[in-house]
Formats: structure tokens, sequence, C-alpha cells
């Protein structure tokens, strides 16, 4: 085409415009798969089989005992703008089905061999629609089968931007582990290449919910997490929410469910980061599984082509809500239970109200301002790995005295140093030390923190961290995809002072990690530090993303609060915190250290008046 030629206006043919849309729809396999899925879904089964083969990019087979297509509507079923599920635009108002937009199919076909084989309920036989378009009689069961092959054979440029095969199976597992969130009702497998990777049976009795859940979440989040249910109006809001200390290095845990679609939606993260901004630490995911239902009138589907984002009428109001519902969960999943019946020498170390809560009611709840109300003492909460033990504070007072070597605290004679002397340590919390100025404020978690990753990061610039070999290799159970890349990427962990070995599907053995993290949690180290790799991409992205790692580590390896230190040790805190670059300010950029002068306590207490 040139000259004036070009510049004239045509309509597009159908095909081109299809791939256009396409581009939207159909990115990966994965979210092909997931069109599939939320078809076989709105046509009522409650048994789906997904079969993959080299990631989908070459097969992606979806099948289900669904209401099926009639064998006339067969061929629309590829057409664009063609649908079974609204018919006028009023229906665009309140959505009850998953798709609606009709161009799913349209676009699948456009990029890849689409076959779609159906028996509708009821009927004799099937029928076949086949890539040409062709029509024939087909033996199947009552439901659908669509087969998609080779996706992007025709679009070379775009398959370019397929990324492993590994990478898009990881996609395509994401996208079951959703939707079997989304529907406990229906069961689904997964295999891919021949080989079973999931079985989801349908959950029917709610004793199993819990297996469901733990299939896909994992059994660290059913161990702690919390149920919750609120209701105001017509919104209700429930589900599940981890405890702070289930919290993960990556957003991975993270589901929330609008009206039964997964939506990534802005105004709602929010509201649920808020409601964890009190006990969760900068850096830090909290993990949830959360079911948000209101009128559909009240929300928009209609906003994106891949249907993940959504937008609510009353904003302010589902803002408020969601808030308040979730901080109210969150508190009461707080791992702080136990403290009651620790022995005494340690609840004193954890001062927190440990007070009854007032059941808020759901009309309360819906208003955030009123729950902080009914729970003032509660404001303030730190995250801790695990209810207290005596043996746990004195292994956490045993790893600081090894980290920082402490020795009889010096005499306070001559110079004093900056950061001056420890004279207490308040509320388990904050080191308060006297200096030349006046009074400083230690936040010793922090600092801490601070410390230790610029330990590591020191270490590992001078050419190796030291490491320790453990005693006893400790067997740590991850997710297969972390195991994965603990086996892909040993040598770049190795490098950063982690000697660990897949042990099977979903196991590692830890053998060797940094000296600085003797006598931390080292299950949760690692669990963290995998995670932490698979989101930077694996192996290859691991060193550049070294320093944000090191940030997590050395936080999750750093004394926390309420642990009780001895003045030497707190000495020694301050004088590390004086050698230590940029000690102002903990390895997430939090402030460690405050200085109160003298002259302003004077003046607090009109002195001098
Ligand atoms: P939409 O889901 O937005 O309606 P699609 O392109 O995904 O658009 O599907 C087009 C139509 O094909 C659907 O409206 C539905 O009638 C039919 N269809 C697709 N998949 C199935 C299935 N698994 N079972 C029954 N009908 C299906
Ligand atoms: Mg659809």
């Amino acid at each position: 085409m040139s000259g004036a030629e070009q510049e004239r206006i045509r309509v597009l043919t159908p095909f081109v415009a299809n791939q256009i849309a396409a581009g939207e729809v159909v990115e990966r396999p994965a979210s092909a798969l997931k069109e599939l899925l939320e078809n076989s879904i709105d046509a009522g089964a409650d048994r789906i089989d997904v079969d993959l083969e080299e990631g989908g990019t070459r097969l992606i087979r979806v099948r289900d005992n669904g209401r099926g297509v009639h064998a006339d509507d067969l061929a629309l079923a590829t057409a664009r703008h063609a649908t079974s599920k609204i018919a006028t635009a009023e229906d665009l108002a309140a959505i009850g089905s998953l798709g609606f937009r009709g161009e799913a199919l349209a676009s699948i076909s456009s990029v890849a061999r689409l076959q779609i084989t159906s028996r509708q309920r009821g009927a004799a036989h099937g029928f076949r629609l086949d890539e040409d378009g062709l029509i024939t009689p087909a033996a199947h069961p009552e439901g659908t089968t669509v087969e998609m092959r080779d996706l992007f054979y025709n679009t070379p440029a775009r398959r370019r931007f397929l990324k492993t095969v590994r990478t898009e199976l990881q996609h395509a597992e994401e996208v079951v582990r959703r939707l079997a969130l989304s529907r406990f009702e229906v069961g689904f497998t997964l295999a891919h290449n021949g080989r079973r990777l999931r079985d989801l049976p349908a959950v029917t009795h709610i004793d199993d919910v819990r297996a469901r859940l733990a299939a896909v979440c994992g059994d660290e989040f059913v161990a702690s997490y919390e149920a919750l249910d609120c209701a105001n109006g017509a919104m209700r809001l429930h589900g599940w929410v981890g405890s702070a200390s289930a919290a993960r290095a990556q957003p991975d845990l993270q589901f929330l469910f609008v009206n039964g679609r997964l939506v990534r939606d802005r105004l709602v993260s929010a509201a649920v980061r808020r409601a964890y901004a009190d006990v969760m630490y900068h850096g830090r995911h909290p993990a949830f599984v959360l079911y948000f239902e209101l009128n559909a009138a009240d929300v928009d589907v209609n906003v994106h082509p891949t249907k993940s984002e959504v937008r609510f009428r009353d904003s302010r109001s589902v803002h408020d809500f969601l808030f308040g519902a979730v901080q109210r969960g969150v508190r009461a999943a707080r791992p702080l239970a136990g403290a009651a019946s620790a022995p005494s020498s340690v609840t004193e170390i954890f001062t927190a109200g440990a007070g009854e809560v007032p059941a808020a009611d759901a009309a309360s709840v819906a208003q955030a301002g009123s729950v902080a109300r009914v729970m003032p003492h509660r404001q303030f909460e730190f995250r801790m790995p695990n209810p207290p033990s005596a043996a746990g504070v004195r292994a956490s007072t045993a790893l600081y005295e090894t980290l920082f070597k402490v020795e009889p605290a010096a005499e306070p004679a001559g110079v004093t140093p900056p950061l001056g002397y420890a004279i207490a340590q308040l509320h388990g919390i904050y080191v308060l030390a006297q200096n030349a100025a006046g009074l400083v404020i230690v936040d010793m978690h922090a600092a801490h923190e601070r410390i230790t990753f610029e330990r590591m990061k020191r270490a590992l610039d001078a050419g190796g961290v030291i490491t320790q070999r453990l005693l006893v290799p400790q067997v740590v159970a991850v997710s297969e995809r972390e195991a994965a890349l603990a086996e892909d990427a040993a040598n770049e962990l190795l490098s950063l002072g982690f000697a660990l070995d897949r042990q099977g599907p979903d196991r590692v053995v830890v053998r060797e990690i940094p000296t600085p993290l003797i006598g931390a949690d080292i299950a949760a180290l690692t669990r963290d530090v995998l995670a932490e790799a698979v989101e930077h991409g694996g192996a290859q992205h691991l060193l550049r993303a070294r320093d944000e790692l090191l940030a997590n580590v050395a936080c999750r390896a750093a004394v926390r609060a309420h642990r009780k230190l001895t003045l030497p040790e707190m000495n020694q805190l301050l004088r590390d915190m004086e050698e230590t670059e940029a000690a102002g300010q903990c390895s997430h950029g939090r402030p460690t250290v405050m200085q109160q002068s003298l002259g302003e306590i004077d003046r607090l207490f009109l002195r001098g008046r």
C-alpha cells in the first residue's frame, strides 16, 4: 500500500478486527485458559478438566459437563459480539455471568486453531465445529470440550513474547487456582503433558472447604487464618484473612472476588492494605481470600476487556465497608491468643492489650472509625511470628548475643558516644538511651534490621558472605514453584549464602545459611527468599534483586519487638548503629532512631519559665 491509497479509511475484515481484540484478551495461554474456564462455569458445569501441552502453547483442552451449545449456535460461538449471556444494553447494568462481551472465542479463534465439540443437555448426540468452520456430528457426553492448539501460530511477533514452558504453565496454574477459589462447588483437574498436576474435587460438604483452601493456598495459610463474615445492607464480605505472621514477602496470596469474579482493583486493595497497615511491617504482604458481594447494579464490570477491573457506583462506602470488615478480621487473627497461658515471665514481654474485644455489629463495622473506637488499645500492633514461648525468647536473646558478640558494657567514662548509653527498654519495643544532648529513642527491631542488612551487604560486596553449615539440615515445605526455583537457582542462592537442595516436588533441604542469620526462623526465611526469587523472575534476576532480598531477609532475622534485651545488649546495639552506614533508617526506610534534646523535654515541662 502506498501514497494516497494508504490514507483512505477502510473497514477492517472481521478476522483482522478479531486479531486486534485478541491482543487485549489473549495475552498468553493462561489468559485464553481463563476465558475457556469462565465459559465452562457460566455453562453451569460442576466438573472441569484441563489438559495442557507445552505450557498451553501447543494445546489447551477444557472439557466440562455444562449445558452445552445448541448445534445451530456452534458457528455463532466463535463470531465476534455473539453471546448467549446478555441481549440488551440494559442487561449490562446487572451482569450475573463471568462472560458477556462475546469476544473471547472470536479472539482465540483468530490467533489459534480452535475446535469446539459440544452436546447440549438432553440432545441425542453432539456436534463439532472444526478449525475451518465445518460442523459435523460427533460423539461427546453432555457438555463441551474446547481445544485450542498452536497459540499465535499465525502471529509470530506475538509468539516471540511467550516465555518458557514452565513460566507459561505457572501462569496457567495460577488461573486454575483462582477459579478454584472462586467456585468451590466446581471440581477441577489440571494435567500437563499427560501428567496430573492438580485434582481439586468439587466441595460438596462444608468440612471439605478447608481442604480446598489448603490445596490452593497452602497449609501455612490455613493454620493461621481467621474466618470473617460481615454484612452491611446489601454488601457482604466473607472469607479468610491471614494473620500478620502469615504475611508473605510477595503479594502472591491475595485473592479478592467481587461477585464471584477475581479482580485487581485499586480501591479494594487500598482498603485491604489500610486495614492491615498497623499490623504489617512495610514490605510485607498479607495473605487473604475474600469474597465481596454487592448488588450487581452497584458495580460495573465492563471496564476492561479481561474483566479484571471493576468500578463501584459508591466507591466511598465500599472502601469504608471493606476497610472496617477486614480490619476487624485481621485484628481477630493476631497470634496473641496463646499469650494468656504462657509463663508469666514471658507474658510481660507481650504488653499489647489482650482484653476481650466487644463484638462489633455489622453496622458499626461499616464505619471504620467505630471499629477503631471499640478497640482503641489495639491500635498499635506488632507482627510476631508465633505465640511467645520461653524457649523462643531465650533463643532470640541468644541470637542477639551471637550477632553482636556482647561484651560487658563499657563503663560510661570520658567522651559519651553519639548514641549514648542505654538506660532502659520501653515496652519491649524501644531502647531508651542517654547521650550528651538528651534522650535517644531507638526502635530496636528497625535498628537491628539495618545493621544485619548492612553487614550482609558488606560481606557480599567484599566477595563472599560467611556462611554456617547447619548441624542438622532443615527440611522446609515450599510451593512446587519455589522448589523448582531452588533447583534452578542453586548457584545464585549459594553465592548469597544459602545452600539449598530440592527434595521432592515441594520440599527443599537447607544446609547452609549466612552467618548473620543463625538463630533466625530458617523455615520462614527460606520461604521468603524463594518466594521473592520467584517474584523477581527466577534465577537470572536473583542477583539483581539482591539488595531487596537482603532487606527482607534482614527484617526476618532481626530481633522482634517485645523481646527483652539486657543493658549490655542494648549498648552493643547502639555501638553497632554508630558503625553502620545509614543506621538512621531500617532497610525498608523506616526511621530507627530519634533524639529528644534536654531543651525539648524542658519545654514539655514548662521548665525555666
Ligand atoms: P461470552 O462468554 O462473553 O458470551 P465467548 O466468546 O466466551 O463470549 O463465548 C461465546 C458463547 O459461546 C457464549 O455466550 C456461550 O453461549 C457459548 N459457549 C462458550 N463456551 C461454552 C461452554 N463451555 N459451554 C456452553 N456454551 C459455551
Ligand atoms: Mg466467555
